[in-house]
């Protein structure tokens, strides 16, 4: 995916973030042209809403379809803004490619099913056109998929192709609706340097309150671009209520958000990573005194014919660590993972000491 395209739109400043808006679905034709009109009276470009809507449970509202296509084209008529839509099958891509939907995006259901996207691929080269693509991360984090639906829609000649980040399904309940891990888009554009990547903070959050820092991340790692949810009413909407935000808020938001400048001075940025250099290094040392402690109890285990691993105290350890390390404001998941390779590093040491391998 070596010659991609900046997703450029007339009107649309480069190198400035994109911002693409709208109500999570479509559902009345004056929900949408009022959302609209409020948003274009804010500046906001692009309009989004669902018009057929992948719901997980059945019940739920599943899009008005087609004939919300139609009020997508007044929103175009009456405010001059850009339409985006999701297209999940060929006769989505057909209807919206006729109705004058100008952006695609792919859901994360549909980007975690390669029969689908290659459906979606071949009906686009089938129209030869020529119109940006989002593709969404999958609902399970991993990278390869993610990469193999943008490569499909590459395939199909789309070069105005960028993806979407809108975090990743987990089991049990977390803080946001679907966790961040912000490594695997970073890991995308590391690959792709020149793919666009926008962030999706009304998914990711599920809550209002969250889409502001989620933005500002977004931004501060150098995203290309935002689509949020936002609704006339968002208390009222069909589906996905507590995460839209009114037009209003919306554009409060927006300009509370800080856009750094990537082409500052890097001197703050040299004298930051110093610290970092320092601090890893002590990290190593206290890494090191914490193995020749443990040699040391290994000696007086073998000296007192004890077993090297004692369960009580395994589980302590964990706890209060655990404990403190979240009082630091990290992460369980992370506390955990450091802590049990550690404990694993020690007891290997003491084994070696057992059977007089120490160094
Ligand atoms: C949406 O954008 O409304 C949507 C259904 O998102 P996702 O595919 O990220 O769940
Ligand atoms: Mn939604």
């Amino acid at each position: 995916m070596k010659d991609l395209q900046p997703i450029q739109l007339e009107g649309i400043k480069e190198n400035e973030p994109i911002v693409i808006a709208g109500p999570c679905s479509a559902e009345t034709e004056e929900q949408v042209l009022d959302t609209a009109a409020q948003l274009a009276s804010y500046g906001i470009k692009i309009f989004r809403a669902g018009i057929w809507k992948p719901r997980t449970k059945p019940g739920g509202f599943e899009g008005v379809g087609a004939p919300g296509l139609e009020w997508l084209k007044k929103v175009k008529q009456q405010t001059g803004m850009y339409t985006a839509t999701e297209v999940a099958t060929r006769e989505h891509v057909r209807q919206a490619l006729d109705a004058g939907v100008d952006i695609l995006w792919i859901g994360a259901r549909t980007s975690a099913n390669p029969f689908a996207m290659q459906e979606i691929a071949d009906t686009l080269a089938e129209a030869a056109v020529d119109i940006p693509v989002l593709v969404k991360n999958p609902v399970n984090p991993d990278l390869e998929l993610w990469i193999g639906a943008l490569q499909r829609i590459y395939n199909a000649g789309i070069r105005r192709l960028g993806a979407i980040h809108r975090g990743f399904s987990t089991y049990g309940k977390h803080l946001y609706r679907n966790v961040p891990q912000w490594h695997i888009p970073i890991e995308l554009r590391l690959r792709y340097p020149n793919m666009p990547i926008f962030c999706d903070p009304s998914h990711i959050g599920g809550k209002r309150e969250l889409v502001a820092p989620l933005s500002q991340q977004a931004y501060d790692m150098g995203f290309n671009g935002l689509i949020i949810e936002s609704h006339n009413c968002p208390d009222c909407a069909w589906s996905d209520a507590s995460q839209q935000v009114t037009p209003e808020i919306l554009n409060f938001i927006l300009h509370t958000l800080v856009i750094r400048d990537s082409h500052q001075s890097t001197e703050n940025l040299t004298l930051l990573r110093q610290q970092i250099d320092q601090v890893d290094n002590e990290i190593l040392e206290a890494l090191s005194k914490r193995m020749r402690i443990s040699r040391e109890i290994g000696q007086y285990k073998k000296e007192h014919r004890m077993p090297v691993l004692q369960a009580n105290r395994y589980n302590d350890v964990i706890r209060t660590r655990v404990k403190l390390g979240e009082e630091m404001a990290m992460s369980t998941e992370f506390l955990k993972s450091i802590l049990l390779a550690i404990h694993e590093e020690s007891v290997r040491q003491q084994i070696e000491v057992l059977n007089d391998r120490a160094r």
